[in-house]
């Protein structure tokens, strides 16, 4: 500790200022305290006492501010106070011979009355006014603590309700998902099960044989995509893809090659257009391929009509864009914010027949929202719907 013992000129004279850390105390118990200690002047930023230490001093403020500090929970620090010129402070380590209960910092260049343990203990068998003075100042100190520990206690008690309640909020959407995934399972399960049980009775004619087989079929395609986007899903919870420039161009023309014969089953054509010169994405190609992916495998199928799916890529400030516009049934408005939760399907009639599990956008909003973009979508019933991602561009120009 950088200390000097020769103070400072300006100094308030410890005979004005030591009254006004003892109100009431004599005129000899001043001269006594005085011949007993040092006047000492610290720099700013000194640690004159340290939180823990057995210290053994005791200190009236004459000149200069400093703060008090503690700290909460092994790693918060929390400043309880500033004292000023007529403050004391390191009394407590005086009264219980403990460590100290805070630490005090010179906020400025500092003078210090400074008293050792012993000295101070001889002054105080005799000054009823330095005891008084120092006991009220120690109940209000530890008022002031107990007050600090109760807020402390509410905003932890806060704090564990609200983790809680978000605990309660995760187990809950984790019943619903094995809910609804048992049931999905169910269904074509035993639809799966109860031809095979058909075909072992040798119940099937064998006109009807080929008709019996594609609906098992179809049925196991089902549990298998359900049991893939399921996978895929709890994947991307667990493992974050390592980031590479992507070019979304690329990923979109192969997944619009991809869908070719399944739109034109359904009378339908896929038009993709790119402005030129898009820059690239920070992105995991595989995971955007498949978030685009289920874009347009739901604009083919919610296009019963045929007609036309535009995929448009473009650049907007700083983001490229990849729109997915179809013009089929259009999404009721007031289910638009839900399409994107798990297991959302449209209830209306028309949306069952559309078939389909209801993970598709949930895995492209995943996708997504590991990619830092956002996921939109504007529809209009009877005209179609657009859906947009918008992904950070990167300085790389392919
Ligand atoms: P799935 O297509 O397997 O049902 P998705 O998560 O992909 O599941 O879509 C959820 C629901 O959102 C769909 O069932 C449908 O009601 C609605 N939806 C998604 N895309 C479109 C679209 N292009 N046009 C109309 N409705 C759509």
């Amino acid at each position: 500790m950088n200390s000097f013992n020769l103070p400072n000129k300006n100094l308030h004279s410890p005979k004005d200022i030591i009254p006004r850390a003892f109100p009431g105390i004599s005129q000899i118990e001043i001269e006594e305290l005085i011949a007993l200690s040092q006047v000492i002047s610290y720099p700013a930023t000194s640690i004159l006492c340290r939180e823990g230490s057995l210290e053994t001093k005791f200190y009236i403020l004459l000149e200069g501010k400093v703060e008090v500090t503690k700290t909460i929970n092994n790693s918060e620090e929390r400043k309880l106070k500033i004292l000023e010129a007529g403050d004391f402070f390191g009394e407590m380590a005086i009264m219980h011979n403990a460590p100290r209960a805070a630490s005090v910092t010179a906020l400025s260049p500092v003078t210090v009355l400074e008293i050792e343990k012993e000295n101070f203990d001889s002054v105080i068998q005799h000054s009823s006014t330095i005891t008084i003075a120092m006991v009220r100042e120690i109940s209000r100190r530890l008022r002031e603590n107990d007050e600090m520990a109760v807020e402390d206690l509410k905003m932890r008690a806060n704090e564990l309700a609200q983790a809680y309640q978000k605990l309660a909020e995760q187990e809950l959407a984790r019943r619903e998902f094995i809910t609804n995934v048992a049931h999905e399972l169910r269904t074509p399960l035993m639809a799966a099960g109860g031809f095979l049980n058909q075909l072992q009775n040798k119940a099937i004619s064998p006109e009807k044989l080929p008709d019996t087989i594609n609906t098992v079929a179809s049925n196991i395609h089902h549990i298998t995509t359900l049991v893939n986007d399921i996978l895929f899903l709890q994947e991307m919870e667990l493992i974050l893809p390592k980031f590479q420039p992507v070019n979304l161009t690329v990923i979109t023309q192969e997944v619009a090659n991809h869908f070719h014969d399944k739109a034109t089953a359904n009378h339908l054509s896929i038009y993709v257009q790119a402005e030129k010169n898009l820059p690239s994405v920070s992105g995991d190609s595989k995971s955007l391929q498949r978030g685009l992916s289920a874009l347009v495998d739901n604009a083919i199928k919610f296009s019963p009509g045929g007609g036309q799916i535009d995929i448009r890529l473009r650049k907007e400030d700083n983001y490229v864009v990849i729109d997915v516009e179809d013009h089929g049934v259009g999404i009721e408005p007031e289910n638009l914010s839900r399409v994107f939760d798990r297991f959302y399907r449209s209830e209306s009639p028309g949306g069952k027949m559309f078939g389909g599990i209801g993970l598709g956008l949930a895995i492209t909003n995943q996708v997504i929202k590991q990619h830092h973009g956002q996921l939109t979508v504007k529809s209009e019933m009877g005209s179609g719907s657009t859906f947009s991602m918008r992904l950070k561009a990167i300085n790389v120009v392919f």
